[in-house]
C-alpha cells in the first residue's frame, strides 16, 4: 500500500484531507491554506531523465508521485496530454540566461498552466457524482480568462466570474464574456478588493453551502502543484547546473511552485523574489517586519498589484513559522534561511518601462511589464556581483504573460506595434454577456440562487 499524501491547513485548526477533497475544498474550514505533509523527492535518475521526456509527460510525472493513491496513471497522463497541448518556449538571452515564456496557452498568460490542469482534475473527481459544482473567483484579469477558458463546457461545474468593471481591459474582459455557456460574469461597479471581499464572504455565508461552492484562485493547492512543472522542464531544457529563478511576483502562486519543485529536489539555488511597487516581501525579507499594502499600488504589470499576498502564509509555514490571513505572524519563520533562498527586489513603473524598451533595442527581447520586472530583477542580481559560482550557475527568468496583451503600453514605449496571439485574434467579433452589478452583496445573492 503506497502511503497516501494528507494535507494540512497553515492555520492547524481543522482536519488533515485527501488531495481530492482540499482540490474540491480550496480554502480549509479553520481559513487556512492546505499544503502536502511531505514532498516526494526526486531522485538524481528522476532529475536527469527529465530530459528526455516532453512537457506532458513531465507533468504527469511529477504530478503523479503526488497523486498515485487518487488517480488512474493512464487517466493522469491524458489529463495531462489534453492540458498542454501549447509550445513551450525558452529563449537563451546573454550569458547562461534564459526566458521561459508560459504565454503560448489559450489565454496568453502563465495561468493556463494551473488552471487547464486544475479544471481537469475537478471534472475527473466530480465525474460520478450528482452534485454540481459552482466555481466562484474574483480577477484583476488574467485568472478570469484563464478560468473561464480551462472549465468552459464543463457539465457539472458553473462557473462565476466578479471583475471591477472600471479596472480590466477591454481584451481581458471579452476573453471571459464572450465564452457564455456555464461561465457567468459580473462586472462590479467597484475595485479588485471589493470583488475579492464578496467572493470570501460567500465562501463563509452558510445559506449557500447547498451550492458547493469552490474557489479558483491561488489558494488552491490544485493549483500549485501544475506550476511546479515549468520549473523542472526548463531546468530540463537548459544546461541543467544549479540554477537561479526569476519570478515576477503578486500573489506568490507561481513562486510556491518552485518552491515545492526545489523541496522535492531540483537543484535550485536561489529564487529572485522580483515584485512592482507593491514591496511588502521584498521589505519583509530586508527588515524582517511584515507590513501590508492597502490599499495596493496600481502599477503597469497590473496582475502583481498586491498588497498582501495570499500564499505568503504557505511560505511562512514552509519556514517553521504561522501568519493568520490579515498577516499577522504568530510564529516567526526562519528568516537567516529565507534570506539565502530568496532575494527581494521591487522595481518601479519607471524601471520596468526602461527595461522593455532597453532590452528590445539592445538584444531584441520583447517583454511585457510583468516579464520586464522578472527580468530586471534578475539583471539587478547578477550585477551585485555575488558570490556564486558563476560558470556553474543558469539563470532563467519567467515570463508569466504575451505582449499582446498590453499592446497600449507597449506601443507607447516602443514605438512598435507587437505581435498578435491566436486567442486574442477574432474577440472583436465575438458576442459578450455579462451582468453589471452595483458593490452589494445582497444583489450577489439574489445573482447567485438564479444562476447556479
Ligand atoms: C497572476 C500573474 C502574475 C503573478 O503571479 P502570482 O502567482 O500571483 O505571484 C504575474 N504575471 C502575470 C501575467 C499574471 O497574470
Amino acid at each position: 500500500m503506497e502511503e497516501r499524501i494528507k494535507y494540512y491547513s497553515t492555520n492547524l485548526k481543522a482536519p488533515e484531507v485527501s488531495f481530492r477533497e482540499a482540490l474540491m475544498r480550496g480554502i480549509a474550514p479553520d481559513g487556512g491554506l492546505y499544503m502536502p505533509r511531505f514532498i516526494p523527492s526526486l531522485s538524481p535518475e528522476e532529475l536527469s531523465g527529465y530530459r528526455g521526456k516532453d512537457y506532458p509527460e513531465t507533468a504527469f510525472s511529477f504530478l503523479y508521485k503526488f497523486l498515485k493513491t487518487e488517480i488512474e496513471a493512464e487517466v493522469l497522463i491524458s489529463l495531462c496530454r489534453d492540458a498542454y497541448n501549447f509550445d513551450i518556449p525558452i529563449e537563451a538571452a546573454g550569458t547562461r540566461s534564459y526566458i521561459l515564456r508560459l504565454d503560448q496557452g489559450p489565454t496568453a498568460s502563465f495561468k493556463d498552466f494551473a488552471a487547464r490542469m486544475m479544471a481537469r482534475l475537478m471534472n475527473h473527481f466530480t465525474a460520478g457524482e450528482k452534485k454540481h459544482y459552482t466555481i466562484l473567483t474574483a480577477t484583476s484579469g488574467d485568472t478570469g480568462s484563464a478560468v473561464a477558458s480551462a472549465f468552459h463546457g464543463l457539465s457539472n461545474i458553473n462557473v462565476i466570474i466578479l471583475f471591477p468593471l472600471g479596472e480590466v481591459s477591454d481584451t481581458q474582459r471579452k476573453q471571459m464574456t464572450t465564452l457564455h455557456g456555464n461561465v457567468k460574469v459580473i462586472g462590479i461597479n467597484g475595485k479588485f478588493d471589493d470583488c475579492q471581499h464578496i467572493v470570501k464572504k460567500a465562501f463563509l455565508d452558510k445559506s449557500l453551502s447547498d451550492l458547493n461552492l469552490t474557489s479558483a484562485n491561488s489558494i488552491n493547492i490544485g493549483r500549485l502543484l501544475p506550476q511546479s512543472v515549468y520549473y523542472i522542464y526548463a531546468w530540463s531544457r537548459t544546461a541543467s547546473l544549479p540554477v537561479i529563478f526569476s519570478v515576477p511576483s503578486g500573489n506568490y502562486g507561481n513562486l510556491m511552485g518552485g518552491i515545492i519543485a526545489r523541496e522535492a529536489g531540483l537543484p535550485v539555488k536561489k529564487f529572485i523574489i522580483a515584485t512592482n511597487e507593491n514591496d511588502e516581501v521584498p521589505e519583509y525579507l530586508r527588515t524582517g517586519v511584515y507590513k501590508i499594502i492597502a490599499p495596493s499600488r496600481n502599477c503597469i504589470s497590473s496582475a502583481m498589484n498586491v498588497g498582501h499576498p495570499s500564499n505568503l502564509a504557505r511560505i511562512v509555514a514552509l519556514y517553521g513559522g504561522m501568519m493568520d490571513e490579515q498577516g499577522n505572524i504568530l510564529k516567526p519563520p526562519d528568516l537567516e534561511r529565507m534570506r539565502r533562498d530568496f532575494h527581494g527586489i521591487s522595481v518601479s513603473d519607471n524601471t520596468t518601462r526602461e527595461t522593455i524598451a532597453s532590452s528590445y533595442r539592445d538584444h531584441g527581447i520583447l517583454f511585457e511589464p510583468h516579464g520586464a520586472v522578472a527580468w530586471k530583477g534578475l539583471e539587478h542580481y547578477r550585477g551585485m556581483g555575488s558570490l556564486e559560482k558563476e560558470h556553474e550557475t543558469v539563470y532563467i527568468s519567467l515570463e508569466t504573460a504575451h505582449p499582446a496583451k498590453f499592446p497600449g503600453e507597449i506601443e507607447r514605449i516602443l514605438d512598435y506595434t507587437p505581435p498578435g496571439h491566436p486567442s486574442l485574434e477574432n474577440l472583436e467579433e465575438l458576442e459578450e454577456d455579462y451582468t453589471q452589478m452595483e458593490n452589494d452583496y445582497g444583489s450577489f445573492i439574489r445573482y447567485i440562487f438564479k444562476h447556479s
